[in-house]
């Protein structure tokens, strides 16, 4: 059997921070030994304990001044937006139609999905993301490139052909029955096949009829295990628009809740202007928000509210997400960055273990899949990435006057980026290592 010993240093984390403090969130191993065999973790621990359990002929491959963590996963992106990001200038809205809308009719051709899917997964790997939840456009083409390229790296993705019936260009709505059926056979063709699963995708509340909405809800019932994911409350004018659509409905979130769309492995992406009323919905229902700061700040979206989201008698489950194209950067440590100053400007300091807990088993369990990723050890799924904790000659000098692990999370997530991603395993095997 295929046996992988490596030697560094390591964390992971063992519990939500934001509950339990940051103290008692995480597991710290100065010099570990992990062993990975047919895909999952065998072992991790201290070197100087296991290392008698490494079989004899497996060789030990050591990492100096580097730091071994769970792969990041990042639970809200738009493949498709991969060739729109950092374009300027709009809100939420205009944003979509001026960019979004363009770049998405290209999905339709399945050859031309699957080189962007390429390039996408290139840079999700480089910045040491394993696991992703995005969406496809529209077109099922979309779908079955980027679950492909998925499969093809043996990488662990969630995905779904977006739903949208009304309010974009006519080349890229469906209709209720037509979304319906569609994704019902990408359903059948891709959930649970390797380590794929399908989510249920409806773009968000203005871009789908009352009709639609409805038979989503249906069709998400009739396929236990699969997700959904979708937007809420991310901007003033798309909260009023919601309202002018939907004037019956006491709130954003309830729209959602009336066709059926809340509950476990919901994902619901921003949540940045939400009620008390639809935090404790979320929290009843057990479903999820994608925290997305780089993309917040860069459409003026608004603050996301940590001590509302985490308060502890409802606290909702969270997982820190870049939404590239609106997004900035592929690197969950530049996500984590700008969550910290995002918290900042509401009065809430985030630690780096708050930070490193939302980019790993935070966004497990967002994702109710923290039995499988999102932390190291035995039988988990092999996804890990190494931090090369001096990887630009500005860190490496600060690095020199760093006293604990904390602090040395800490400079990573604020001045790091994908410069900071020394190599990254998927399922035992490497699947990324920088070039020197
Ligand atoms: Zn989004």
């Amino acid at each position: 059997m295929n046996t992988t010993a490596l030697r560094a240093s390591a964390i992971t984390f063992t519990a939500d921070p934001f509950l339990v403090g940051a103290e008692n969130a995480y597991h710290y191993e100065e010099d570990a030994l992990i062993l990975m065999e047919a895909g999952k973790i065998k072992q991790f621990g201290s070197f100087e304990k296991y290392k008698s359990s490494i079989p004899e002929g497996v060789e030990l491959k050591t990492y100096k001044n580097s730091l071994i963590i769970p792969g990041f996963i990042d639970t809200h992106i738009h493949y498709p937006q991969t060739q729109i990001i950092g374009a300027f200038g709009s809100q939420l809205i205009d944003w979509l139609n001026n960019y979004t809308f363009i770049a998405e009719q290209q999905f339709k051709n399945f050859d031309y999905a699957k080189s962007v899917a390429e390039v996408f997964f290139n840079q999700c790997l480089r910045s040491g993301t394993t696991t992703v939840m995005s969406y496809c456009t529209v077109h099922p083409e979309s779908v079955n490139a980027f679950f492909e390229v998925a499969q093809n790296k043996k990488m662990r993705a969630i995905a779904g052909k977006v739903l949208m019936d009304r309010n974009a260009p006519q080349a890229l709505l469906d209709t209720a029955q037509l979304g319906y059926d569609q994704s019902k056979d990408l359903i059948k063709k891709w959930h649970g096949k390797d380590r794929l699963s399908y989510a249920i995708t409806p773009r968000f509340a203005p871009t789908s009829t009352h009709e639609q909405l409805e038979i989503t809800g249906a069709l998400w019932k009739e396929h236990p295990g699969t997700y959904m994911q979708t937007h809420v409350s991310e901007n003033l004018g798309e909260i009023a628009w919601v309202k002018d659509l939907f004037p019956k409905h006491k709130d954003y979130l309830d729209v959602y809740e009336h066709y059926g769309l809340l509950g476990k492995r919901s994902m619901y992406g921003h949540g940045v202007h939400l009620s008390e009323r639809e935090w404790q919905r979320m929290f009843e229902t057990q479903s999820s928000i994608a925290h997305c700061p780089t993309s917040n700040e860069f459409l003026g979206s608004g603050l996301f509210n940590f001590e509302m989201a985490k308060n502890k008698n409802r606290p909702v489950k969270i997982g820190l997400a870049t939404d590239v194209g609106a997004g900035t950067s592929f690197s969950q440590l530049q996500s984590m960055n700008e969550s910290y100053k995002i918290a900042q400007l509401g009065g809430f300091a985030l630690s780096s273990i708050h930070g490193f807990y939302l980019a790993t088993l935070g966004a497990a369990e967002s994702l109710d899949l923290q039995d499988k990723i999102g932390s190291l050890q035995g039988g988990m799924e092999a996804d890990l990435t190494i931090l090369d904790l001096s990887s630009t000659p500005l860190i490496d000098f600060r690095m020199k006057y760093c006293q604990s692990i904390e602090e040395a999370l800490f400079i990573q997530m604020t001045l790091g980026d994908d410069r900071s991603i020394n190599a990254v395993y998927i399922s035992g095997d490497l699947a990324y290592e920088k070039s020197r």
